[in-house]
């Protein structure tokens, strides 16, 4: 009997005493210890009626117990359905009536709120806290620590993992056992990781990211973690003598930058910095590596297929770019309105086809079909292009694309151009309704602390270079860019925020 995630990512560590998970307070969690805890889980899912292929929600704060939870799942053949701790009563019934998850194990201080709420939805509730207390943990204590292995195949769905909902409606993708483990092998392989690194974790672990990139590659490579449960710069900072390497999002690293502890000297002994997420200004690379002379390596994903691009680890790590399609990743990108391939260097959609590529989404056979092609190509939903050295470069999402008098017009040109602007950090070009032309672009742009930048300057700037029909109808300054806690944009914030500017 077998079942291939839980055998590679946990089983093979049984009985080892090297450190799985080191936390803020230096307690040390061994890989033995952990799986035993994992073991003393799956009885309880069990116990409680949950079948292989039942969907277990967990709404729970970053923890090793968490994690355990991840684990027992696989062990148990349940699927596992990680949910952001952010999410409201009325969010949370959305996903747990969407699922049809049979468990929800949420914190101990949201039980009165989710208990009726799931009661009515056919779903039992469990607790679990980040301090790992709760009823899923009194329940565990008098269990075996070992558990019998249900049998799954690489086929099985693992994990059904909600998307962000940066531009729409969380849809849930349905992630196989192959899905996961094949990109976690390519990851490892890529990024060249082994048992001797220590990853600075301070991702959440309810998304892709923090769970399927970095968990899942660290457990393969038989590695370990510093486990913090939230990005803070003094805590990273006091992490990075003992690791190796460290994944984060774009924030992580605009804000080790912003502390003048962030140095060289401080990342000499580092092998490995990873961005994603969202993209990372091109000028934050930079500045990282006068700093310390380490090159971010920015890679490119989404929940629908964890990894899909990489810069190289050996070879140039291009700024502003995510580098090539991973080994067994197809990538093309193609005319939205004809499926074609554009021409090489031209921006269109991007599409790709993989082992890591999803199953489809959960419940949404028509959305699954609108995405998925019959050949296996997965339409991102990303406008890109790929220049001449076959680097990837990201444009934007789809759904932020400016139609403007019948144009096309891409945010990020302008983007790239605008944040350039003497006085500014960063910027947002977003589409809002225009009478004559249906949109018209605003640009929003951050300004450097005690700086105000001078917008009639910027704007002839702009028209230096920049066709007509692209520029900014209007520039605003704003204190800072609304992002999700995965650093991304929200782009749809803004537009709801400036519709009326026109009309
Ligand atoms: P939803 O699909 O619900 O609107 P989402 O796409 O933000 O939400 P995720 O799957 O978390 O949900 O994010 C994937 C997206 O993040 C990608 O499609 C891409 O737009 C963006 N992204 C990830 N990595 C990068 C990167 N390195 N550079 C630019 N964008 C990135
Ligand atoms: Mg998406």
């Amino acid at each position: 009997m077998t079942n291939p995630m839980y055998d590679r990512l946990f089983g093979r560590h049984t009985g080892k005493e090297t450190p799985f998970l080191r936390q803020a307070d230096g307690a040390i969690l061994t890989y033995d210890a952990f799986l035993r805890q994992a073991a003393r889980f799956a009885h309880v899912l069990v116990d409680a009626g949950l079948q292989p292929g039942d969907r277990l929600a967990a709404q729970i704060e970053k923890s090793p117990e968490a994690l355990a939870l991840y684990a027992a799942c696989v062990q148990a053949g349940v699927i596992f359905l990680p949910l952001n701790t952010a999410y409201t009563a009325g969010e949370m019934s959305y996903f747990i009536e969407n699922s049809g998850a049979a468990c929800v194990v949420c914190d101990p201080a949201r039980s009165a709120t989710l208990e009726p709420l799931a009661a009515g939805l056919g779903a039992n509730v469990e607790t679990l806290s980040g301090e790992g207390t709760g009823t899923l943990m009194n329940k565990a204590a008098s269990k075996p620590f070992t558990f019998g292995t249900v049998a799954r195949s690489g086929e099985d769905l693992a994990a059904l993992l909600y998307t962000s909902g940066t531009t729409g409606r969380s849809k849930g993708a349905m992630l196989t056992q192959n899905n996961l483990l094949s990109n976690a092998q390519t990851l490892v392989d890529h990024w060249r990781f082994t048992a001797n690194d220590v990853l600075v974790h301070a991702l959440p672990i309810f998304h892709t990211h923090g769970l399927f990139v970095a968990t899942n590659v660290m457990l393969l490579a038989g590695g370990a973690m510093i486990f913090l449960p939230k990005f803070d710069t003094d805590a990273v900072i006091g992490a990075l003598a003992d690791a190796t390497s460290m994944m984060g999002v774009p924030t992580f690293y605009t804000r080790l930058l912003d502390d003048d502890r962030f140095t060289g000297e401080l990342t000499r002994h580092m092998r490995l910095f990873v961005s994603g997420s969202a993209p990372l200004l091109a000028e934050s690379h930079r500045q990282f590596e006068r700093r310390t002379g380490h090159r971010i390596l920015e890679r490119y994903g989404m929940t629908e297929t964890n990894m899909n691009t990489s810069n190289p680890y050996e070879g140039e790590r291009r700024a502003g770019t995510v580098g090539f399609p991973l080994p067994g990743v197809d990538l093309k990108v193609t005319n939205a309105e004809t499926g074609d391939m554009v021409p090489e260097g031209e921006v269109g959609q991007i599409e790709v086809r993989g082992p890591n590529v999803f199953k489809g989404y959960w419940r949404m056979p028509e959305k699954t079909a609108e995405e998925l092609r019959g050949d296996g190509f997965f339409i991102t939903g990303d406008l890109g292009r790929i220049d001449a050295d076959g680097y990837v470069h990201i444009v934007g999402r789809n759904k932020d694309l400016i139609i403007s008098g019948g144009y096309n017009i891409y945010p990020k040109e302008i983007e790239l151009i605008l944040d350039e602007q003497p006085g500014v950090v960063e910027s947002a070009v977003i589409g809002v309704p225009h009478p004559d032309f249906g949109e018209t672009v605003v640009g929003l742009l951050v300004a450097k602390p005690g700086e105000a930048p001078d917008l009639d300057s910027v704007l002839a700037k702009t028209a230096a270079s920049l066709a007509k029909f692209k520029l900014p109808k209007k520039l605003i300054v704003v204190d800072a860019l609304p992002r999700n806690t995965m650093g991304k944009v929200q782009k749809n914030i803004l537009r709801a925020t400036y519709a009326g500017l026109f009309t």
